[in-house]
């Protein structure tokens, strides 16, 4: 792949493992270590984009094969791209729709030249290749657009993850052939392609995507896909911590679907640098809450009937400022709709201000001490 001048990733301090960069696109810098608010059908639920970029995000995620399903990427091109659709200027990522479509579409069938699936909406009949999920992406216009991989689910055995490997493998070449086609015809904004790690837990398995995936390209960023999907924490680290010597060292890398608080503090420690996850937005919608000093809490619970302390004393969100728990609380269980984005705008903000806080402390030289410290606090705080 050629380099293109409009990505670069310059670390500006390391501490440890633990880096700060920035990550330079067309649409923006991405300072890391970095959350990205997952905006599922091209919205972060129950936010207006202004309200998530002043949350301090700077890169949010959309799903392809939620666009690909509806409205469609077609209509999407026609109407300006995907940042004009949602009224997002800034950073853009799109994923490959691979672990949509191997989590919550009924598969018809896995070959070696695409997957055939059934819509979840209306069970009408779809086929993804590597190819056509390239030429989806570069419909919609992100800035970065993911190579399409078979995510094996967890627990999957040896044999399962060895064969998602190789296919995997074999989609990243014809993903690439499709990017570099699609570059040299022209007439789309500058996007950059990033591969996916596979192998679940298995150390050799890992190892060797990692290997190969290095040698497969000049690539601009890499992701580390199949983590967080069911496994044993200690699994997860295992596997990010062998991954750290195989991995492009000058490079964004993009841990995939990893970013509750804790995790996201452990996975920064290891060299990890973009995250995404749904759980700030989905965890508002069933009325739980991040805080500080009493770790996941939900609102639900009777001792905040009559607290008015705010979600987090911590916290510097909107929510926090005015609002105190005893009102959230009434809010999530009379199922208003403001808890939901009261709710959203607080756990948002708690994970993009870790994110900033790790940062800043990995530019000190004090981010294992502070992460430790906080990691305690966040753990063993309060009553849950
Ligand atoms: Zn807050």
């Amino acid at each position: 792949m050629s380099r293109s001048s409009l990505f670069r990733f310059a670390l500006q301090a390391r501490d440890g493992q633990a880096r700060a960069g920035t990550f330079t696109t067309p649409h923006g810098d991405v300072r890391t270590p970095a959350f990205m608010p997952v905006g599922t059908q091209g919205t972060v639920k129950g936010l207006v984009m202004e309200e998530v970029a002043d949350l301090g995000a700077e890169i949010v995620l959309a799903n392809t094969y939620h666009l690909y399903l509806r409205p469609g990427h077609e209509l999407v091109h026609r109407l300006g791209g995907l940042h004009a659709f949602m009224r997002w200027d800034g950073p853009l990522l799109t994923d490959s729709g691979g672990y949509q479509v191997f989590s919550m579409a009924p598969i018809r069938e896995v070959r070696d030249d695409g997957v055939v699936f059934k819509s979840h909406l209306d069970g009408s009949s779809h086929t993804f290749t590597p190819e056509s999920v390239v030429d989806i992406q570069r419909s919609l216009g992100a800035d970065v657009v993911m190579a399409f991989d078979e995510c094996a689910p967890g627990g999957a055995d040896h044999a399962h993850a060895r064969e998602a490997n190789r296919r995997t493998l074999a989609w990243l070449h014809r993903c690439k052939a499709r990017f570099e086609e699609l570059e040299g015809m022209g007439g789309y904004p500058a996007q950059t392609l990033f591969p996916i790690v596979q192998g679940n837990v298995y150390e050799d398995l890992r190892l060797e995507h990692a290997r190969r995936i290095r040698d497969a390209g000049n690539w601009e960023g890499v992701a580390i896909g199949g983590l967080s999907v069911g496994e044993a924490k200690e699994d997860m680290w295992r596997v990010l911590d062998l991954l750290d010597g195989e991995l492009p060292p000058d490079v964004p890398r993009y841990l995939m679907g990893v970013g509750y608080p804790d995790d996201l503090l452990e996975a920064i420690a290891r060299g990890y640098d973009l995250f995404d996850c749904v759980a700030p937005t989905r965890n508002a919608r069933h009325g739980t809450a991040w805080t500080s000093e009493e770790g996941q809490v939900n609102l639900k619970a009777a001792r905040f009937r009559d607290d008015t302390r705010p979600m987090d004393p911590w916290c510097d969100c909107g929510t926090c400022a005015r609002y105190d728990r005893a009102y959230l609380r009434h809010l999530v269980v009379a199922g208003e709709w403001l808890a939901v984005r009261l709710l959203s705008v607080h756990n948002l903000r708690f994970v993009v201000r870790l994110a900033e806080e790790a940062r800043s402390h990995i530019v000190a030289g004090d981010f294992h001490a502070w992460s430790r410290d906080w990691l305690e606090r966040y753990e063993n705080g309060g009553p849950r």
